[in-house]
């Protein structure tokens, strides 16, 4: 379960605090130190962890005080006011194109998850929005890519269009866009190729999708348990070519939390979505009050 060692330890850490009558800059200190010991442990990034820490132990010490809370449950609610903003706030709606189709761009490394979550997106817009998306087979690179979409595309019965692998991935989303148009779906979803590494060649070919197809999204998907590379990948994509979010995959595997705590806060970038499992109903909307909630118990 995702954030499980650090849910224990900073519920441990809170407990503590949680019935004090009265709480005093050193109580604060204390629980900090163990919040930070906690965080950096989950594998956050190390700045991130300064800056959160500072930001808690000025507002906790210096707190307005509020009649219907104890101070130590106003502290809490400081850690959880300024968790939920370090993992970006509100929630992160999905844009609409003015004219449809609305085009967005899937990104990533391979192995992250990206056409599994083309399919899991495809399948979310339609069941919760009532939308008609239109899958775009653009990763010719990986052998068995186009194949695995297609059956997705089978399986949830939603259109896939494909051209093969001898055309250019631009030309395929070009033509994608197009027959969205005709066939008057409402989103477009372009699975594009990865490769191992971050490369200038994957760079070049992802951004000659983007002018050539004006996506109203580009969401990088990255395997959580990576960890802090799972945000220096981040950092690289959104560098390069200009994300409009994130979706976080495998978070059901992943016991530390430390990229979903970090993307947000060094790339600036939102996380519209987690991954919870490999079935095709196992995407959620990311709403980071309620993982502070679930962090925090
Ligand atoms: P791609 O190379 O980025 O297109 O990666 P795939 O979509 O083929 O996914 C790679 C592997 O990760 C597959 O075995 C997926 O089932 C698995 N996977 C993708 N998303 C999740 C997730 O959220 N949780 C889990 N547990 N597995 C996932």
């Amino acid at each position: 379960m995702a954030f499980e060692g650090l849910a224990d330890r900073l519920q441990g850490s809170i407990q503590k605090i949680r019935g004090k009558g009265k709480v005093n800059e050193a109580d604060v200190k204390e629980m900090m130190r163990e919040v930070r010991l906690a965080l950096l442990e989950a594998d956050v990034n190390f700045k991130v962890v300064k800056s959160f820490v500072k930001k808690v132990s000025e507002r906790a010490v210096g707190q307005e005080v509020m009649q219907s809370l104890t101070p130590g449950q106003q502290v809490i609610k400081v850690v959880k006011e300024e968790l939920t903003e370090l993992m970006g706030g509100q929630q992160s709606q999905i844009a609409t194109a003015k004219k449809p189709p609305t085009v967005i761009m899937m990104v990533g490394l391979q192995g992250a998850g990206k056409t599994t979550t083309t399919g899991k997106l495809a399948s979310l817009l339609r069941k919760k929005h009532n939308r008609k998306p239109l899958l775009v087979a653009a990763d010719i690179y990986r052998p068995a890519a186009i194949k695995q979409l297609e059956t997705l595309g089978k399986q949830l019965s939603l259109p896939v269009f494909s051209m093969g692998d001898q055309i250019s991935p631009v030309e395929i989303a070009k033509a994608g866009i197009q027959k969205a148009k005709d066939d008057h779906q409402d989103y477009v979803i372009i699975d594009t190729a990865g490769r191992l590494h971050v490369d200038e060649a994957l760079m070049d070919e992802l951004k000659q999708i983007k002018e050539l197809s004006s996506p109203d999204e580009i969401f990088l998907v990255v395997d959580a348990m990576t960890g802090q590379d799972a945000v220096n990948v981040a950092q690289n994509f959104d560098d390069a070519l200009g994300i409009t979010g994130v979706v976080l995959t495998k978070l059901d595997g992943d016991t530390r939390g430390g990229a979903a705590l970090s993307i947000r806060s060094v790339t600036e970038k939102p996380i519209k979505f987690v991954g919870m499992g490999e079935k095709m109903d196992a995407l959620e909307a990311f709403h980071p009050e309620r993982m502070a909630s679930r962090i925090l118990g």
